[in-house]
């Protein structure tokens, strides 16, 4: 059986247009098992080449929700919602997740130093090495501050924007050296975010976006995964990160595979922000 996705986006989330019923009527054609929609919220986002923040409205995002859940009573659909950590906005982020009985949280670093790494000049003004690092560093700082979240986003999917792999995956496969280089120069911070996830209790999430944009690997990378087990981690959600639904469940035909080889024998859901454990198929 497919697992369940885990982290979704509908056109709750600024860079989606796909309707809520959209995604949830694909889970069903794909025979999923539940469905977890996690828009994005983040917060002071420096609006670029976007109409309006990646900002929704709480309430009508429940409403929305709860609608879909009383038209469709068998089929689990979980509230949830991909927080864009940054120290600025931990006073926001913290009154929402207190004021609002989502199911799952995702915590992810989509801005370092405020500016996104999507765009070119993240990496003219950094370079590539220390582009990469300080993302890290940043995630780092961001866990180092209390937020209130379940599990890390798509941890290392720096690497989706640096200049080196847009022009590999342009020409064909991204060379698995440069994975190993970069993984090898930030090992040690790396590890101290993997460890400091574990002391709280918090997982991180096996991504297949980067599946999706062609890097040969999910984010974060297998490394990063065999890591977090070596040192302990247990919590593993699955998410692929759609904004459309013909990504539902990206490449999930692939996920068992790659957590076995990691040294997983099961992974997680989340409902109230409670783990529920599910065996790998
Ligand atoms: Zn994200
Ligand atoms: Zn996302």
């Amino acid at each position: 059986m497919i697992p369940s996705d885990n982290h979704v986006h509908t056109n709750f989330s600024t860079d989606s247009t796909t309707p809520m019923e959209a995604q949830l009527l694909q889970a069903k054609t794909l025979g999923l098992p539940s469905l977890c929609f996690t828009d994005h919220m983040d917060y002071n986002f420096p609006s670029k080449g976007h109409a309006t923040e990646f900002f929704f409205p709480v309430d009508k995002y429940f409403s929305a929700i709860r609608k879909l859940q009383e038209k469709y009573p068998d089929f689990p659909l979980r509230i949830g919602v991909e927080l864009g950590l940054k120290k600025d906005v931990l006073p926001q982020c913290l009154s929402l997740t207190g004021s609002y009985s989502f199911d799952f949280v995702i915590g992810s670093t989509h801005l370092v130093d405020d500016i996104d790494p999507y765009y070119p000049e993240y990496w003219e003004a950094r370079g590539e090495a220390e582009g990469i690092f300080r993302y890290y560093q940043v995630t780092l700082e961001n866990l180092q501050l209390d937020f209130d979240f379940d599990v890390y986003g798509h941890l290392d999917y720096i690497l989706r924007y640096c200049p080196a792999i847009k022009a590999a995956r342009e020409t064909g496969t991204v060379p698995e050296a440069f994975f190993q280089t970069y993984f090898n120069q930030n090992k040690e911070i790396i590890a101290e975010i993997l460890q400091c996830l574990i002391s709280r209790g918090k997982g991180i999430e096996l991504n297949t976006g980067g599946l999706k944009y062609g890097l040969g690997h999910p984010n974060p990378h297998e490394a990063i995964l065999s890591l977090y087990r070596d040192l302990g981690g247990e919590i593993i959600t699955l998410g692929s990160d759609a904004h459309e639904e013909k990504h539902l469940a990206y490449d999930f035909s692939k996920v068992a595979g790659i957590l076995r080889q990691c040294g997983f024998s099961r992974y997680a859901e989340y409902h109230h922000r409670k783990a529920l454990w599910l065996p790998l198929a």
